[in-house]
């Protein structure tokens, strides 16, 4: 696409002053070149400032002295901070008892609360404590895994189907960053949703086949719908386009036309979008999700700037699993029903309990029952 002129087009600016939930529709790539004709250089490079170059523009801005300067930067220097002897490394966990600093104050009591706790942390909190601690600022080995300087960001939210009644009153959602050089097929990858997993039909004769006939594999058609296109996958030879029956549906109704294009031929930066503004993302036939781009900006020296980590996930909304019935410990995996071995009907099991339950040591099936996998919701937190 054309890089803007100075007589800008005004469809290519978000407007963020509107007073309604969303912007404008403006062209993402046109978008990142109006930032980068007004900007220097230095504004989006990653690299390092002069200290002093900084310092003598801060000292300008806040329109102090040199000396005012050097006495602030000394006096909220780290060193100025230090309660261990010069000669020891640090130990980020103690704290000084005696402190006056609010900071260490308000650190020891929380401190001295998490003591008295019985449990720490749950696996989802280490989880996305671990998580952050991989990505945060993380910078590549290779300059060829590097984000390029005056990237795109895009904060998007894909929320989870309406499908159950509990969904419509709160909006889990799971939430990545992806790049303008990234394309909507990628988005689609990145996207987790057990209806992908999910595993139609009955294997109590032939359990270890179930795992043969995940939806994913089977239907891989989808697509995505921004401004008036759906953007469908036909990356496979299987793949339809599943758009075709809505668009037709849509001419004979005096709809505006609806046109298409191939979403793995599409990069965020050739969009036309509109911030704040649910989308669709449509999978698996009949499967939803509202789509939400949050924030489009540039990248700085302080993301993660390692290409091989995005699609980025930086939030995933948990969900409360469904146990097996038989050791309480485990996420079912299997349902049954007309099953004498069962406490109930249907009855949920984890794979290791519903096996020794059903089949003998050589994995003959035992008695009478009908077996269906089982994709818990919660199997990708
Ligand atoms: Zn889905
Ligand atoms: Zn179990």
């Amino acid at each position: 696409m054309a890089a803007s002129s100075s007589s800008t087009e005004p469809s290519n600016i978000p407007d963020y002053e509107y007073v309604d939930v969303n912007t404008k529709a403006f062209h993402v790539g046109s978008f990142r070149n109006e930032w980068l004709n007004r900007l220097k250089p230095s504004d989006f490079s990653f690299q390092q400032q002069d200290e002093d170059a900084f310092d003598a523009n801060f000292a300008q801005e806040m329109g102090v002295s040199a000396e005012t300067m050097a006495e602030l930067k000394s006096l909220c220097s780290l060193d100025s901070l230090r309660c261990h002897p010069d000669d020891e490394p640090p130990d980020p966990d103690l704290v000084p008892p005696d402190s006056t600093l609010k900071t260490l104050v308000q650190r020891k009591k929380k401190q001295d609360y998490s003591a008295t706790l019985k449990f720490f942390k749950n696996r989802h909190e280490l989880y996305a404590d671990e998580l952050e601690r991989l990505t945060v600022g993380k910078k590549p080995e290779s300059m060829t895994d590097m984000v390029p300087e005056g990237e795109l960001i895009l904060t998007i939210n894909v929320y989870y189907p309406a499908s159950y009644e509990r969904f419509c009153y709160v909006r889990p959602h799971m939430t990545l960053l992806l790049t303008g050089s990234h394309s909507l097929a990628e988005l689609r990858d990145a996207i987790c949703c057990v209806s992908d997993l999910q595993v139609c039909g009955e294997f109590s004769n032939t359990p270890d086949m179930a795992p043969d006939f995940i939806s994913k594999d089977h239907f891989k058609s989808a697509f995505f719908f921004f401004e008036g296109v759906f953007y469908n996958d036909m990356r496979f030879p299987e793949c339809q386009d599943i758009s075709m029956t809505t668009i037709e549906w849509a001419k004979t109704r005096n709809f505006p036309p609806y046109s298409q294009a191939k979403m793995e031929e599409t990069l965020f930066a050739d969009l036309k979008i509109k911030v704040g503004f649910p989308y669709l993302y449509c999978h698996q036939g009949d499967c939803e999700h509202l789509v939400i781009i949050t924030d489009i900006r540039l990248v700085h020296k302080g993301d993660c700037i390692d290409k091989r980590l995005y699609p980025l996930l930086i939030h995933k909304h948990r969900i409360v699993t469904q146990k097996c019935a038989v050791c309480h410990v485990f996420i079912g995996r299997w349902f049954t029903t007309n099953d004498e071995f069962a406490p109930s009907d249907p009855c949920l099991f984890c794979d290791k309990c519903f096996r020794m339950l059903h089949y003998d040591a050589e994995g003959n099936k035992l008695g009478d029952f009908l077996a269906y996998p089982y994709v818990d919701r919660g199997a990708f937190n």
